[in-house]
């Protein structure tokens, strides 16, 4: 199959003022990510993932440069549309997991679907279909602090899928799991991905995980190396 450009940058810049301190903390990216791939993001702390992942994820726009994500100029949208494509095309995985504590797995799950005017039954149906696919059919009534660090990653890859969305970003989603759980949401995240044809973005310290991806990036200083 011919590989489909999901996601084009240009000379993306990202420039935040402090009082009277500025800082460049993205100088120019260029990035290719096709439809169905999956990608690792490396580069020191403070080298600009996480602010290439926010302006990716339409949660922040760039100082300069162009974003296409599936056909659409994302570049110059206003707050409402980038929140549209946000919820059509897009999945967050987080470090910190960031479930709402007092819902349940199913209701954590749900919740995207909620934002897409999804129907309460047709939004139950399909987050029992995703928690069972990333092997928690019997934890739906567990809330986060009933569960264990890579099962509570799991709940947040099954709400990042419940969309169905075209990209998965995750900001470095094993970090905070030993390794036996941190290679079992990265299979996790291989399979489903693989599956849906979903593409990922991961963002990771670890070199033999990286090496696992389809691609590497690397960011130094704001810049792709
Ligand atoms: P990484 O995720 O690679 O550790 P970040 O993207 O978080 O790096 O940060 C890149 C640079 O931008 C850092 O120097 C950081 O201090 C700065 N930065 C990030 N977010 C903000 C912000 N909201 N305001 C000001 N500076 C920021
Ligand atoms: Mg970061």
């Amino acid at each position: 199959m011919e590989k489909q450009v999901l996601i084009k940058l240009q000379d993306i810049g990202k420039r935040y003022v402090i009082g009277s301190e500025e800082i460049f903390a993205l100088r120019g990216v260029d990035l290719e990510i096709y439809k169905g791939e999956f990608v690792a993001l490396m580069g020191p702390s403070g080298s600009g993932k996480s602010t290439l992942m926010n302006i990716l994820g339409c949660l922040d726009t760039p100082t300069k440069g162009s974003y296409i994500l599936n056909d659409t100029d994302v570049s110059n949208l206003n707050d409402n549309e980038l929140a549209e494509i946000r919820n059509k095309e897009i999945g967050f995985v987080f470090q910190t997991f960031n479930l709402l504590p007092r819902s349940s797995s199913l209701e954590n799950v749900a919740l995207p679907l909620v934002y897409a005017g999804i129907a309460k039954e047709a939004r139950t149906t399909r987050a029992i279909e995703v928690l069972d696919s990333v092997g928690l059919g019997n934890r739906m009534y567990h809330k986060p602090n009933e569960l264990s660090g890579g099962q509570r990653q799991r709940v947040a890859v099954a709400r990042a899928l419940v969309n169905n969305p075209a990209i998965i970003l995750a900001d470095e989603p094993t970090g905070n799991l030993d390794t036996k759980s941190a290679d079992g949401v990265f299979e996790l995240l291989q399979r489903v991905c693989k599956e849906q044809g979903t593409a990922v973005l991961f963002v990771t310290h670890n070199p033999e995980l990286a090496e696992r991806c389809d691609k590497t990036l690397q960011v130094i200083d704001g810049k792709m190396v």
